[in-house]
């Protein structure tokens, strides 16, 4: 009987390598022979550790599963898929895995992480295989007619990054991962490097051979140990079978890939200032042009993508871009794995077509707030997107479709705050995390997030006549770090600032409110 107890940071963090070790004994014990796979999470963290247990139905799901629990499981026959208070039944049939529209992580939750030989098995490097077949220039047009855009949050075409690099004359070109997923609530890179280090190793090398590139980095933060131990594992694997170094893109070029530990600088997220950092230097951000993609990683063309983006191309090569931008909606084509975080009953990852409402989101899938309070606000796209208050819950997530409402979609994560949120109290944390990540570069940002500190604080603090005179200073320096900034560190901090300010003018005092 095969057993599954996922290995990703989430499981671990609630006990998963305890769970899977008490199965083990149990088995041992009972005299019954299991095979136990370490996969990865489907993404339904209030389930975990979620144990799945292969039967000729299906995979049966049971949990949370903790420690104590496992007994009870051996005792219910869950080998044999028994009934059990944490028997769940399908684990495909669970309305919050069988809602989504997983491309980019069909695989995910499915597969061992670590096993090439699986991620064969389930169409891994059929991407690869059919970009082989093609000419370079083709790869790239096939990018670009899937719409695929920037899934780190910047959402610039990948198409259009990929063919300018490639028209560019060098001797040597570099594909850069961005992995320092810094922003509130976000984990779907994580959740790929850990449970599904494969997928990106492929969507690099077919962008390497796209543009024609020889070497790679994956640039990921320090926090994701699990990360960095599976991409490690996974490169040697993959280079051991001959799917990266000399033999892979054959005619063509080798590819190498290697890992980059970040430090931990929300700044290096931004992709000049990553390019600085990997060069050895501090993480400062680079004045634009040169673009990266002509003077990039040592001065030469450097693709550089997030995770997401890399991740979802070999399933556009494998499947072709008609069948890729056949989901979403307008512009935004495709899918975004959203990370529901923050106060919210079922958080985790969803993947679904670009258009589905942010109300179908926190309500059908996220259950609502985990206090059980109403929502109050959320905040989508990381700590420089803007608070949104529930009048705006039925906005389609897509690019445009967010923008029109002042919103942003970023890198999909979404958290939730219930009624209990004090909302001058986050304007403010806006401003402070400017001002202790800001790199310095620029004025606006580094000097303005400190007074925009101070500014706040008066408008709390101060008589209703003053606060007025400092909710106009607070919008005149926002609108100077809007226009006088060099990256959106200091141009989009505005946006959590004034949406806060905006949309809930009684946290901010009498003066506020008399002016709203
Ligand atoms: Fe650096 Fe801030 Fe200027 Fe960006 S806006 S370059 S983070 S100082």
């Amino acid at each position: 009987v095969t057993v599954y107890v996922p290995r990703d940071s989430t499981a671990l963090a609630l006990g998963a390598d305890q769970v899977a070790a008490d199965i083990t004994e149990q088995a041992r014990q009972r005299g019954v022979n299991i095979k136990l796979i370490r996969n990865g999470s489907r993404g339904m963290f209030w389930l975990e550790p979620l144990v799945e247990v292969a039967t000729a139905e299906g995979r049966i799901a049971y949990g949370p599963v903790e420690t104590e629990d496992v007994a009870g499981l051996f005792d219910a026959d869950f080998l044999n898929g028994g009934q059990h208070r944490l028997a769940l039944g399908l684990v495909e049939e669970i309305p919050y895995l069988k809602k989504q529209e997983r491309l980019t992580f069909a695989r995910v939750g499915i597969t061992d992480p670590l096993s090439l030989e699986d991620y064969l098995a389930h169409e891994g490097y059929a991407g690869l295989r059919r970009a082989l077949d093609m000419s370079s220039e083709a790869v790239v047009q096939e990018v670009l007619d899937s719409g695929l855009r920037g899934r780190g949050g910047a959402a610039f075409p990948t198409g259009i990054k990929w063919k300018t690099v490639a028209a560019t004359q060098a001797a040597q070109k570099y594909i850069v991962c961005n992995a320092d997923e810094g922003d509130s609530g976000t984990f779907s890179d994580r959740m790929v490097m850990e449970d599904d280090p494969f997928m990106l190793i492929e969507g690099m090398t077919i962008a390497a051979l796209a543009v024609g590139a020889s070497h790679g980095y994956i640039y990921v933060r320090s926090e994701y140990p699990h990360a960095i131990a599976a991409l490690n594992h996974a490169i040697v694997s993959a280079s051991n079978a001959n799917y990266l170094g000399e033999n892979i893109l054959g005619s063509h070029s080798s590819f190498h890939l290697e890992v980059r530990k970040g430090a931990g600088a929300y700044i290096c997220g931004e992709e000049t200032a990553l390019l600085e950092s990997l060069e050895g230097k501090r993480g400062v951000v680079r004045a634009k042009p040169p673009l990266p993609a002509i003077e990039g990683l040592f001065g030469k063309p450097t693709v550089i993508n997030n995770v997401i983006s890399l991740a979802s191309v070999p399933v556009i090569l494998a499947r072709g871009a008609a069948f890729y931008k056949n989901y979403g909606m307008g512009r935004s084509l495709g899918t975004l794995p959203m990370q529901l975080a923050g106060n919210i009953r079922h958080g985790g990852l969803v993947e679904k077509a670009f258009g589905v409402t942010l109300r179908e989101l926190l309500i059908d899938f996220g259950g609502g707030t985990a206090s059980g309070k109403p929502i109050r606000a959320v905040q989508v796209g990381g700590p420089l997107g803007p608070y949104l208050p529930p009048s705006l819950f039925d906005t389609k997530l897509d690019y445009e479709a967010m923008a029109a409402v002042g919103g942003m979609l970023g890198h999909g994560g979404i958290v939730v705050f219930d009624d209990s949120v004090d909302m001058a109290k986050q304007a403010r944390y806006a401003m402070e995390f400017c001002a202790s990540e800001s790199c310095g570069k620029c004025t606006p940002c580094r000097i303005g997030s400190t007074r925009g500190v101070e500014v706040i604080d008066k408008i709390v603090a101060g008589e209703p006549r003053q606060a007025v005179v400092q909710i106009k200073l607070l919008r005149d320096l926002c609108d100077t770090m809007v226009n006088g900034s060099l990256c959106a560190m200091g141009s989009m901090t505005p946006l959590p600032v004034l949406s806060a300010l905006d949309h809930f003018p009684e946290d901010f005092g009498d003066g506020a409110l008399n002016q709203a």
